[in-house]
């Protein structure tokens, strides 16, 4: 399971969802909590790429 961020790019609304993989694999298409269309596009959160101007600390592989 992991949490992916998407946006509704009919009413721009984020939202966040539960997925698991199988769920993920299979093309999940999920439904707008607010206009419940179904044009959710996936958010790219770049957790892991915030240490980028910070060099050293918290900097643990
Ligand atoms: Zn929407």
């Amino acid at each position: 399971m992991a949490i992916y961020e998407y946006v509704c790019s009919a009413c721009r609304k984020p939202f966040e969802l539960t997925v698991s993989m199988a769920e993920y694999a299979r093309g999940l298409k999920p439904a707008c909590p607010r206009c419940k269309a179904r044009k959710a596009i996936r958010r790219f959160t770049s957790v892991n790429v915030k240490t980028r101007s910070k060099t050293g600390s918290g900097w643990s592989g």
